[in-house]
């Protein structure tokens, strides 16, 4: 079984931060900024090529709150989902990393 679907399940531990009955919002295991969060639709789309316009409607109106349990709204965060093998991604369920809680430094 896909790693965050097990998350999402509730088979794997996450130390959580939000969650709805579609969505939830978790710490990243291997944190690269002072506050690293996931942000994952609990169905299974491998990445961003295959997740649904409304899908990912629903995911900015939780990801809007997720920056906001989190207190990262006004200070800044960024948000990154990676794709396929020449993006980097481990994992094959849709992900948003939420890197925050200090200056990052500039990709682009
Ligand atoms: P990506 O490279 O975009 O696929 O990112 C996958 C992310 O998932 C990495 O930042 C990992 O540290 C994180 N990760 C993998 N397994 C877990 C887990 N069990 N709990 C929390 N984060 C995880």
């Amino acid at each position: 079984m896909c790693v965050f679907c097990a998350i999402a399940e509730g088979k794997i531990p996450s130390k959580k931060i939000l969650e709805s009955d579609k969505f939830l919002a978790f710490y990243d295991i291997n944190p690269q900024a002072k506050v690293h969060a996931l942000v994952i639709p609990k169905e299974h789309f491998k990445d961003f090529n295959d997740v649904t316009p409304s899908v990912m409607a629903e995911m900015t109106t939780f990801m809007q709150e997720v920056v906001s349990v989190l207190g990262v709204k006004n200070s800044g965060y960024r948000m990154i989902t990676n794709i396929g093998v020449d993006g980097g991604q481990e994992v094959p369920h849709i992900h948003f990393h939420i890197l925050a809680g200090e200056k990052l430094g500039k990709l682009v």
